[in-house]
């Protein structure tokens, strides 16, 4: 195998760009929108029948798979190519789906006749290529670091094309010194969380000289628990508290409160527009409470969390939920037999994968009429910070079989070049259903013609421990899978590929590559 480089940019530097031409090249300029526009896409043909073939969860979950992913899949001279040269695994990846995800946006909000400002969340991929989408598109982004922000920065100096007004947020979960300073001294709108931010930035304005620079925030608001249930954050602050502290910023000069913020993370059901739709009625009031103190509140950002839909069928889904839950009825046990994971392991935190809205359907549910009316009326404009939806179908994951054996309870387990952090967030499972692909055509006519025998079992990876389960589900091989077969894993762009991406064990990270 040559050897990689453990930083993520092979993508950024042209030769080591997979010397391949022909194929490639074209699944660059796959038709687009790359998945069913429809609120429900069951009723789509399904194309990848055949590619689906040979894995699928012991209770399946067919994902969605793009039309350059298809591509891909077809190809296994392809993958194999891809794997010798970058390693196993790989993160292909391509920003054209990404473009079309933006412009989804933007034509609905133009339609509900809401001025949207739309900020790429940085930190659901690493990689930089999508900040140049992002400034080719004119969208902004947030940051969440400092190095997110140092880069971002770079990109936009360099960029030919005219930033969008304010391009860039910083919403960082913890805000040392060091990261204000540079937003104050970049002019990066610093949304505050708490009262000790403020007392940093305070401080930093303070060690920056008597009158200049001037810093532009935002304060990000906690919604109210008796009103929202259900809906506990450990970020930013209720509105009364909020309220105040505006209300200390009043006399002074050189803090401008440029916009009020919120980011939610969802729950199942509160993906239903209407719940989005009373949360921003809430952080409205707030606006015009700050604004009453005197502060040119001049937008209102709803965060990210927009839906994203994984899943081919609901019905699927909803067969999955039925017996990977466990009920209250039954005392927290598990509704029914459960030959689900490995080890009986629950999955507790997981994120719903079939959606019935896409990103556009939902945030056009979510801008009625009369909510656009209360936007408009106040003369505010909206910001967002997708991160998941803007990289729907912006890459996949390929690994390699190294080998398969059974275990004591006859499982077979199935050992991949990769490991359990290249395809991981802090959800207990991702769950989709890969695809297994033979290495050449001439093996793929073998595995039809000898017709191994169905299999059932678990992927396994890289790190020592008796927990490296790369998935939690159990899965079927109804032709088998052997040493050399190829897995791919579907839509992996946003978080999965580099969320929670180690170097344990001195691994090296797997490369990324856009095609
Ligand atoms: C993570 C995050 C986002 C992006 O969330 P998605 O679910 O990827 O859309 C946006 N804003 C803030 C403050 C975040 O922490």
């Amino acid at each position: 195998m040559p050897e990689s480089p453990i930083e993520c940019f092979v993508c950024e530097t042209p030769d080591a760009r997979l010397p391949l031409t022909g194929n490639l090249d074209r699944m660059n300029h796959s038709p687009l929108p790359c998945r069913p526009k429809s609120s429900v896409p069951d009723s789509a043909p399904d194309h990848a029948i055949e590619l689906r073939s040979r894995c699928r969860g012991v209770v399946p979950l067919d994902a969605i798979w793009s039309p350059w992913m298809m591509q891909l899949a077809a190809e296994a001279d392809q993958v194999k190519q891809l794997i010798e040269f970058h390693g196993s695994p790989v993160n292909v990846l391509s920003t054209d789906p990404m473009r079309s995800n933006i412009n989804d946006l933007q034509k609905v909000a133009e339609r509900a006749n809401v001025p949207l400002q739309i900020h790429f969340a940085r930190k659901a991929n690493k990689c930089a290529e999508f900040v140049r989408t992002g400034l080719l598109e004119s969208i902004g982004f947030d940051v969440a670091s400092e190095s997110e922000l140092e880069e971002t920065l770079d990109e936009l100096h360099g960029s030919p094309q005219h930033p969008s007004k304010d391009p860039i947020l910083c919403t960082a979960a913890v805000k040392p010194a060091s990261l204000i300073r540079s937003c104050v001294l970049n002019d990066v709108v610093l949304v505050i969380d708490n009262k000790d931010e403020l007392a940093t930035l305070r401080e930093t304005l303070a060690g920056l000289g008597p009158t200049e620079p001037k810093a532009r925030i935002a304060f990000r608001l906690q919604h109210c628990p008796t009103k929202f249930p259900g809906l506990p954050s450990r970020f930013g602050m209720p509105a009364d508290e909020l309220t105040l502290l505006a209300k200390s910023l009043c006399d002074e000069s050189r803090i401008q409160v440029v916009g009020i913020h919120f980011h939610v993370h969802r729950s199942h059901e509160q993906f239903a527009p209407s719940f989005t739709k009373a949360l921003i009625e809430e952080a409205l009031h707030v606006v015009d409470r700050v604004r009453g103190l005197g502060h040119t509140v001049a937008w209102l950002d709803i965060g990210g969390g927009f839906p994203v839909n994984y899943l081919r069928d609901q019905m699927q889904w909803q067969r999955f939920l039925t017996k990977a839950l466990a009920s209250v009825e039954t005392n927290g046990r598990f509704a029914s037999d459960r030959k689900l994971t490995w080890n009986q392991r629950p999955l507790a935190d997981i994120d719903p994968a079939w959606q019935p809205l896409s990103a556009a359907n939902w945030i056009r549910e979510v801008l009625t009429p009369s909510l656009a009316n209360e936007i408009n009326r106040r003369e505010l404009i909206l910001k967002c910070e997708p991160g998941r939806a803007l990289l729907d179908c912006c890459g996949l994951t390929i690994a390699e079989v190294l080998f398969v054996k059974r275990d004591q309870n006859r499982n077979h387990l199935i050992g991949l070049m990769m490991n359990s952090s290249q395809c991981r967030t802090t959800r207990d499972d991702f769950l989709v259903d890969p695809i297994v692909i033979s290495a050449s055509k001439a093996s793929a006519e073998q595995t039809k013609k000898t017709d191994h025998a169905e299999m059932e079992g678990y992927f396994v990876g890289g790190y020592c421990t008796e927990s490296e389960y790369l998935m939690q589900r159990k899965f079927r091989f109804p032709n088998g899978i052997s040493r050399g077969d190829f897995v791919l894993i579907p839509n992996t762009a946003a978080y999965q590929m580099h969320f929670a991406e180690s170097r344990a064990h001195q691994m090296l990270l797997a490369e990324n590559v856009f095609i």
